[in-house]
């Protein structure tokens, strides 16, 4: 066992990276732990009703369908839904010889510390690379701590929305009836079909989340024809999606088509106004009064029901004890945040993670994989945490040829 193979490792987040990454280390030799706070693949159950608009081959990795092997997988070109993601390979792959021992789910990692060593305690007298990470654990009401000498955070985004109000803080009375505003994908079809049949609805947002749920609605008012959508976007295009020609996601290009055409032809029970921000919301426990502005004139919605897809970013309570150099802009580490500033916005089939070096963030052996490390931005896709998960084993391992994706 050489010394990285004796190292402990421990991965915050069984998301889609968190397991992918515990698997890649464990056919490595590392003594791995995952904590979970909820159950594996956690976000995903909330918005599996959602169609992915990756096929399977481009969700999964060579060695998570080699531990499969006993399953009758998808094909390559299937486009599941999450859930069926979920109960068809990540749920699978969590229970596999390889990686059910070493994950603990209803495990939340509260906040990591280096042993000895606070945040503002410096190198040389401080040489945080020689002090292990303490992790504060609770399971139940239960707290405890562990330690590692590599951490991982792969704990994604989805639990943390942004504000909706004008400049991305909170609107007027935006804290206060928070609770009531929905900022996440309902499963307007499904589960949430009566909380949104025949009322009135205020959607705030213009990327493909505020899309799907656009889209959802305008569905649902066929069999409901009370429903009725007012959709803001702060944005002045009179098409809220800009589509990619020739995109080669064709369902990402379906959704987008979809969407502007609801915005452009205000039909489907759906009107678009552009160039909206938000000002104050009121909820007097029946319904919402929205205040916006849109060409300095202020204007007044009623609605029964607010849903605001403004997008998500990083809890940095996590690593907030740490020394950990953040972008000003993304909140992502800053190696990997100047790497994709220098990119093309818009695709996330152009973007690409940047290599083994941009992984490293100044508090040594702590890395932020997955959607987390692309921090504010929405360009993630799960097959650039995929290329994350291979450059940094070749870095922990100082084997840059190392590739176990490789066929
Ligand atoms: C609706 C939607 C559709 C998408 N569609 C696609 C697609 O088609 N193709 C694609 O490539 N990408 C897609 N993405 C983007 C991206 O691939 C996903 O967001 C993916 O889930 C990111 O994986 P992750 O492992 O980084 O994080 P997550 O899936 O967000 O997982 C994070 C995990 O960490 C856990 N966790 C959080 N905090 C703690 C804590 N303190 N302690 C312990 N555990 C914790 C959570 O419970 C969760 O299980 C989509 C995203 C969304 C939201």
């Amino acid at each position: 066992m050489n010394r990285t193979e004796s190292r402990r490792l421990v991965i915050v987040g069984a998301g889609p990276i968190g397991l992918e990454a515990a698997l890649y280390a464990r056919r490595l030799g590392f003594d791995v732990t995952v904590y979970e706070r909820g159950q594996v693949a956690h976000y995903w159950r909330s918005w599996g009703h959602i169609r992915l608009f990756t096929p399977f081959g481009m969700n999964s990795t060579p060695l998570g369908r080699a531990e499969l092997t006993s399953y009758e997988l998808p094909a390559d070109h299937d486009l599941l839904t999450g859930h069926e993601h979920v109960e068809r390979y990540l749920a699978p792959l969590a229970s596999s010889p390889s990686l059910r021992d070493c994950i603990r789910t209803e495990t939340a990692v509260l906040m990591i510390s280096r042993a000895g060593c606070c945040k503002s305690d410096l190198p040389p007298e401080y040489p945080r690379d020689e002090r292990r990470f303490r992790l504060l654990l609770r399971q139940g009401q239960t707290e405890r701590i562990d330690e590692a000498d590599i951490v991982l955070d792969c704990t994604g985004t989805y639990a943390n929305h942004r504000w909706l109000g004008n400049g991305g803080i909170p609107a007027m009375g935006e804290l206060a009836s928070q609770q009531h505003i929905s900022y996440w994908l309902d499963d307007i079809l499904g589960t949430r079909r009566h909380h949104y049949a025949g009322k009135s609805v205020v959607l705030i947002g213009s990327g493909y989340s505020a899309a799907t749920t656009a889209c959802l609605l305008s569905t649902l008012a066929e069999s409901h024809p009370e429903t009725w959508v007012v959709w803001l976007a702060r944005g002045a295009r009179h098409q809220p999606l800009v589509r990619i020609p020739n995109d080669p996601l064709r369902e990402r290009d379906r959704l987008a088509a979809r969407a502007n055409n609801l915005a452009a032809r205000g039909d489907g029970n759906v009107e678009f106004h552009a160039g909206t921000t938000v000002e104050a919301i009121e909820f007097n426990q029946q319904a919402f009064r929205v205040v916006t502005r849109s060409a300095g004139r202020e204007r007044i919605w009623e609605a029964d029901r607010l849903i605001a897809n403004v997008g998500y970013m990083p809890d940095l309570t996590l690593s907030r004890e740490l020394q950990i150099h953040l972008c000003y802009a993304t909140e992502g580490p800053m190696a990997l945040a100047a790497s994709l500033l220098k990119q093309p916005r818009g695709d996330c089939l152009t973007a690409t993670p940047g290599g083994p070096a941009v992984l490293k963030t100044t508090e040594p052996n702590f890395f932020i994989l997955g959607t987390k490390g692309y921090g504010r931005r929405s360009t993630f896709l799960l097959r650039s945490g995929f290329e994350q998960i291979r450059d940094l084993f070749a870095l922990l391992t100082g084997k840059p040829d190392l590739d176990l994706y490789k066929r």
